[in-house]
């Protein structure tokens, strides 16, 4: 059975920071309102799927706590992943030296299309609420690319597009179906075009400079939509694929001022992420580093120069895996319960398949499904099988304890939860401005 943890975690209100009993008192990391998952949680539609899982789970284990017995999986709540990744495609038009999915790229598998839209109309009817278009490939070299995020937004789900930045004219076309609480995000991981070229080896001429001089006709489009640039943070002696991978951290105040006078709403930087040699999560990659102090010290230096840069319209976000390597607390987040519950309310679809989180992307042991898994009522019945049997059988504590998990923080409250079930009854519902990505 997974650990207790300390029932004040419970009492307080909900998630506001990283507080699980791995953390010692005053070490807690503020999270930022966006990654503060346990408040989306008690969203109207989202609680309802909180309880029944709650419920589930604290079922499965009285059951498996007296007799031992096996999973029913009819007994599995009827819901879908409330929030999922959606990869459109495995196709890139770039070669990044830092990417974690470069061995799943141009691979040439695809949807077919009619089942993927039949799979977002059934998780739609089946509660998901939110899809964040990503990785995996370019999302807008999807021939449909249009079509796809129209038709999502006519059943209501709130859509995020996540992109390298050659497709801003196909955004800025699809951007007036879009609303408030949809965003946009450019991963551009650079403050000079020269640095660009050598981190994203465009296979045709994309220069930094037009990429961010074409955000302002997104904005134009739907002035509602925020566009962020997203900026993955590399130090020397990074590598990855057996590569070493291009230093840019000198260039984050450089890339907050290019960002801000090109009309981004933000900047958010996140750090390098590697792959384990044993399970090839993505791991941050700074473990071995015999430099790590100095390494930290200039990001801190260049963040500091970033943030004085904001303006009332343009703001500089760090994640919570950088505010961790920045304030020594990476460890911490390592430090996972033994189920992982974020398997039932988030996932990735992709061309590949169905899998249980974004670090195991197209990795065996995470694997829910096929690229169909959800595509009919048949096929999902099945999924939901596999899908309790992995939230049993996936060893989150062993698996991940070298992931700077994003979900640290809500895997843990939603274990209180279950241990203390009057806890979740005594939560007031977030009714504040709908925010359903995870
Ligand atoms: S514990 Fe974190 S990294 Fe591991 S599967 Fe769950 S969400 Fe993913």
């Amino acid at each position: 059975m997974s650990e207790k943890i300390p029932v004040t975690r419970l009492d307080a209100p909900v998630s506001t920071r990283v507080a699980n009993e791995s953390l010692e008192e005053g070490n807690d990391l503020l999270l930022d309102s966006i990654h503060d998952f346990a408040n989306k949680l008690t969203q109207p539609g989202a609680r309802d799927a909180l309880q029944r899982y709650v419920d589930w789970q604290i079922a499965q284990r009285n059951a498996e706590d007296v007799d031992a017995v096996e999973l029913d999986p009819s007994l599995v709540p009827d819901f879908v992943p409330i929030s999922i990744n959606l990869d459109l495609t495995t196709a890139c038009n770039y070669q990044c030296d830092h990417c974690v999915d470069l061995d799943i790229l141009n691979t040439g598998i695809r949807y077919d299309h009619e089942k993927l839209l039949s799979s977002l109309e059934l998780m739609t009817q089946r509660g998901l609420k939110s899809v964040i278009v990503i990785g995996g490939g370019e999302p807008t070299l999807y021939p449909k690319f249009g079509e796809t995020i129209r038709f999502m937004k006519s059943l209501g789900l709130q859509v995020a597009i996540v992109s390298n930045g050659t497709g801003n004219l196909k955004i800025a076309e699809v951007a007036d179906c879009m609303d408030k609480n949809d965003w946009v995000r450019l991963s551009l991981d650079s403050g000079a075009d020269e640095t660009f070229q050598v981190m994203h080896n465009p296979r045709k001429a994309f220069s930094l400079y037009d990429i961010c001089g074409a955000v302002p006709k997104i904005r134009e489009a739907n002035p509602d939509v925020t566009v962020g640039f997203s900026y993955i943070v590399t130090w020397r002696g990074a590598n990855i694929n057996d590569r070493d991978i291009v230093e840019n951290l000198h260039e984050i105040a450089l890339a907050t001022r290019l960002a801000r006078d090109s009309k981004f709403s933000y900047i958010s930087f996140k750090p390098f992420l590697t792959r384990d040699e044993i399970n090839n999560a993505e791991v941050i990659g700074i473990g071995e580093q015999s430099h790590k102090e100095a390494i930290v010290a200039a990001i801190q230096q260049q963040v500091d120069e970033a943030v004085q840069l904001e303006t009332d319209d343009f703001k500089v976000h760090r994640s919570t895996g950088l505010k961790a390597l920045l304030e020594g607390q990476i460890q911490k987040l390592e430090k996972q319960p033994q189920q992982c519950h974020m398997q039932f309310f988030r996932q990735v679809l992709s061309p590949l398949g169905l899998y249980n989180c974004p670090v195991y992307r197209n990795q065996e042991h995470g694997k829910l499904g096929d690229k169909n898994a959800v595509s009919d009522v048949q096929a999902y019945d099945a999924t939901r099988g596999v899908a309790a049997n992995l939230i049993r059988d996936f060893n989150a504590t062993t698996n991940c304890e070298k992931v700077t998990c994003l979900y640290n923080d809500v895997n843990w409250w939603i274990e209180g939860l279950i241990q203390n079930p009057d806890a979740l009854a005594n939560l007031s519902d977030n009714v504040s401005d709908p925010d359903y990505f995870l």
